[in-house]
């Protein structure tokens, strides 16, 4: 093991984790960036949740529009060009019972494990999308299949779209998709609903939006690389039913079944709450433990948002410089 402690290690490399690099890395704090990414999985990669999408509209000073792989490869350029150290590699053991913080990183391409020490540690880790698991929905994201509605509602105007969930978030991304699409189909696997009797009986009064209930999502269809058609079957009372349903062209599936938030590798080591999202105090960053700060969709199961996650990297590496400071860092 090294003997180095870092001043600052950051957890993540999206939005929050490489903005809160090119904060600390300008205060000459020296920050290692912890990427992240799993070489098993194709969702979870360095550089965040925008490596998962094409056409980023709504981050401002582009205004035409940036693909999210290269928007994320700006934020690198720019953390890397103040010396950020960037480290390959997802955390699986963070101990945080005593300073400096010891963090067990595993670079999964190569199959090695090393030891990053901190003084300070920022938690941008993100929230991964549940995904339904089927075959050809990872190839389809971005390419009709996503799990975002305020982000990429609008580039269905016009076009059918369908949301598969029952919660209070399937019923909300329904509602502001009547916003743009001609209709919006519902499936859902039961015909009672997670989701309050207020979202529901709101969905059901809109005229735009249409029912699939007692209804899975078993398979996808693209047509080239798009997808254009899926195929559903009947559950619980409809077992044995079986029907396809047109998207396309051009049309959309909004994948609304939650977010799980990573911050298993914690254990009870920090104050979450009940969904799993880290707490922050006080209007902060501040986590349960003093010298950990958290930032992004790690702690904010709001908004959700690239420019939401960059700002809060922002305030997360003020608030350590500044603890850093008053520990005499
Ligand atoms: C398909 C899609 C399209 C989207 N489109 C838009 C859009 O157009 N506009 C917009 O504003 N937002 C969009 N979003 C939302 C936006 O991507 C997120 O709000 C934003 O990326 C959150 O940033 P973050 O840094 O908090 O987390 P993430 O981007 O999720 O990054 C988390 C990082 O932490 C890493 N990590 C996880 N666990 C560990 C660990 N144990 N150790 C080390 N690293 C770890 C991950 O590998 C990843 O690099 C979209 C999301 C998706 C899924």
């Amino acid at each position: 093991m090294s003997d180095e402690v870092h001043k600052v290690a950051i957890m993540g490399s999206g939005p929050a984790g490489l903005t809160a690099a090119i904060y600390a890395a300008r205060a000459n704090l020296s920050p290692v960036c912890i990427e992240g990414g799993d070489i098993a999985s194709k969702t979870d990669l360095p550089g965040g949740q925008l490596m998962l999408t094409t056409e980023v509209e709504n981050f401002p000073g582009f205004p035409e529009g940036i693909l999210g792989p290269e928007l994320m490869e700006r934020f690198r350029k720019q953390a890397e060009r103040f010396g950020t150290q960037f480290v390959q590699g997802r955390v699986v053991e963070a101990d945080l019972s005593k300073r400096p913080f010891t963090l067990e990183v595993h670079n999964t391409l190569e199959d090695t494990r090393s030891q990053v020490r901190c003084h300070a540690l920022i938690v941008a880790t993100g929230a991964s999308a549940k995904y339904l698991g089927l075959p050809k929905e990872q190839e389809l994201l971005g390419k009709g299949v996503t799990t975002c509605a305020t982000c990429d509602g609008a580039f269905f105007r016009n076009k059918h779209v369908v949301v598969v969930g029952g919660g209070d978030s399937a019923m909300e991304e329904a509602l502001f998709l009547t916003r743009y699409a001609h209709t919006v189909t519902v499936v859902h696997r039961r015909e009672t609903f997670r989701a309050s009797k207020i979202m529901v009986e709101r969905a059901k009064d809109n005229p735009k939006i249409q029912w699939k209930l007692n209804r899975a999502i078993v398979d996808m269809e693209p047509d080239g690389r798009y997808l254009k058609a899926i195929e559903l079957a009947g559950t619980e009372a409809d077992q044995g039913a079986r029907e396809r349903l047109e998207i396309g062209p051009d049309g959309g599936l909004f994948v609304a079944i939650g977010h799980s938030p990573n911050s298993v590798v914690f254990g009870d080591q920090l104050a979450l709450h009940d969904n799993g999202y880290i707490k922050i105090f006080d209007g902060t960053s501040r986590t349960s433990v003093e010298g950990v700060f958290a930032s992004g969709d790690i702690h904010d199961h709001v908004y959700r948002q690239a420019i939401t996650a960059a700002g809060a990297g922002c305030k997360a590496a003020i608030d350590a410089e500044r603890w850093l400071e008053q520990q005499g860092l």
